[in-house]
């Protein structure tokens, strides 16, 4: 990684802390756009939850996020990704088990897979279109709105009116009945929605994994209708909702954003932990490291959760109280596991996400990589703290339940990664290991996220702005809040991207 040491403090235009995949793309825009861009990175390595690393021997773990969707097909286009090396391979079917036995095969093909639906109800395969054209209705309703500022609905600005404006216009161009059923949408269960299409436990099951993932909500609470759709908004190669391996795990593609960054000029400087940004006369004036040292820019853009960026490393007397009341309240409720296993070889009977089969530059030859993200695997366990043991006791519990469904699974097994929720949250910095930097529900979207009146990705002081996942329109890897993140603060700056 380039050293940013070379710099003279008065080079620097902007400082951005932490070389997430978020954290690089606002890096990246800002550096096109002709600004001296650091990024400081905690760890010896970047990515964030997008990363690739080397455990054991020669096998690649994508040791967070696993696949990829969600990332917007303009920032790879205008960042040049492909140029710097990322290739999405398309990944084709899957399968949901039940305890009982029965199983759901998915294809990619769509009559395939009608006809996998019908074989556990007929009445389901029929429902089946009409649900996906319903889903999809509500993509194209949002998608626009990914890569935009939110409005601040309280403010009479010419821009918060402009963008109020498009959504309400986008809203009534739904036309009156799908009006009614967005609303409705956007608050109201995963499992009420499901049970209007199919009747089918293992089709309702399937479809509902969606609405869970890396939530603390089950599929029965208002809200998770939404965190279902949040996993169809992506697409690859121009298919709606399809998912794909980046060649090399995801670290491909902060490998890419790297490269395309320090390409535009950009530095990064890894095992840098900032501790505090800083501020001078009421506006930001640089970081300090972790071991004192200060680097000054005029801008700090953090790649954090909102928590740790005004509860960790700002002082609160730089702050106003009302604020950091709601930073507090923003709910990062961890709920996700993940296991990162090496395999000797394929294993019988089972269908699990095994990215080697389509991408094997991550395995010594004839080997295989198994992915494997838990849920729900509480931050808080019911007798004390995760610990050694603890963790364990989750790996083996996970290993157990898929040797059930697999005879020879265990004797393949060379390296288990296991990761807990305190492991994702001490190594990747993600506030009680929570995938999206905070819950995706109703209360904390749009103009909502992370802080009412604060959505607009700039913080209560001049300088100060935020763009991880934190901020609208929230996790995965996605980009969307990197790149708005940047074009707030050049918008700021008067230069337009
Ligand atoms: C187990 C797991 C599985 C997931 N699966 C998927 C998936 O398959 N597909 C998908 O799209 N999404 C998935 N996600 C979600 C997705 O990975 C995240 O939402 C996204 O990567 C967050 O990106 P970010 O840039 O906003 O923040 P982060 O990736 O959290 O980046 C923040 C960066 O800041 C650094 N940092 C922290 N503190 C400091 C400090 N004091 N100084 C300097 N640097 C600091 C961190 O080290 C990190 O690099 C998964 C996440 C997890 C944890």
């Amino acid at each position: 990684m380039s050293s940013g040491a070379s710099r003279t403090p008065s080079d620097l235009d902007a400082i951005i802390v932490g070389a997430g995949h978020n954290g690089l793309v606002a890096a990246c825009y800002l550096a096109r756009a002709g600004l001296e861009v650091l990024v400081l990175e905690r760890q010896p390595y970047i990515g964030g939850a997008a990363v690739s690393r080397r455990l054991y021997e020669d096998f690649t773990y994508s040791n967070c996020s696993y696949v990829c969707s969600l990332l917007r097909p303009e920032i790879i286009r205008t960042l040049e990704l492909p140029k710097y090396g990322l290739q999405v391979i398309p990944y084709e079917g899957g399968c949901t088990m039940m305890q009982g036995g029965g199983h759901l095969a998915l294809y990619d093909n769509h009559d395939a897979l009608r006809r996998e639906i019908a074989r556990h109800s007929k009445r389901d395969a029929e429902a089946y279109d009409r649900y996906s054209r319903d889903v999809m209705r509500q993509c194209k309703f949002i998608k626009p709105l990914l890569m935009r500022e939110p409005p601040d609905p309280t403010s009479f600005k010419p821009r918060d009116l402009k963008e109020l404006l498009y959504l309400g216009k986008r809203f009534h161009g739904l036309g009156e009945e799908r009006m009614y059923d967005t609303l409705r949408f956007w608050t109201m269960s995963a499992a009420d929605f499901l049970d209007e299409y199919f009747e089918s436990e293992i089709v309702k099951a399937h479809f509902a994994g969606s609405s869970i993932i890396g939530t603390a909500l089950g599929p029965r609470s208002p809200g998770s209708a939404y965190v279902l759709l949040h996993h169809y908004m992506g697409d690859i190669d121009d298919t709606v909702g399809a998912w794909g391996f980046a060649r090399g795990g995801m670290g491909a593609i902060t490998k890419a954003l790297g490269a395309s960054f320090e390409g535009s000029g950009g530095a990064i400087r890894s095992a840098a932990p900032v501790a505090q940004i800083l501020v001078r006369n009421g506006r930001a004036s640089g970081v300090a490291l972790a071991d004192g040292e200060e680097i000054h820019a005029p801008l700090v853009i953090s790649n954090l959760d909102v928590r740790r960026t005004f509860l960790d490393t700002m002082d609160a007397k730089d702050l106003p109280d009302e604020f950091l009341r709601q930073v507090k309240n923003f709910k990062i409720r961890g709920s996700s596991g993940k296991l990162n296993i090496a395999l000797d070889g394929l294993p019988r009977f089972l269908d699990m996400l095994i990215p080697s089969q389509i991408d094997p530059t991550m395995v010594p030859d004839g080997k295989h990589y198994m992915s494997v993200f838990v849920q729900y695997c509480p931050y808080e366990l019911a007798d004390g703290p995760w610990d050694a043991a603890k963790r364990t006791a989750f790996g083996d519990t996970v290993i157990n339940t898929i040797a059930r469904h697999s005879p020879n699974f265990k004797e393949l097994i060379l390296h288990a990664e296991i990761r807990t929720p305190w492991d994702i949250e001490n190594e990747v910095g993600l506030t009680e290991g929570n995938i999206f930097q905070g819950e995706l529900t109703m209360d904390q979207l749009l103009f909502n996220r992370p802080v009412p009146g604060y959505a607009q990705y700039r913080a209560p002081v001049r300088g100060v702005y935020m763009c991880g996942s934190t901020t609208h329109p929230g996790g995965g890897v996605m980009g969307a809040p990197g790149a708005n993140a940047a074009r707030a603060v050049l918008r700021d700056l008067g230069r337009a991207h």
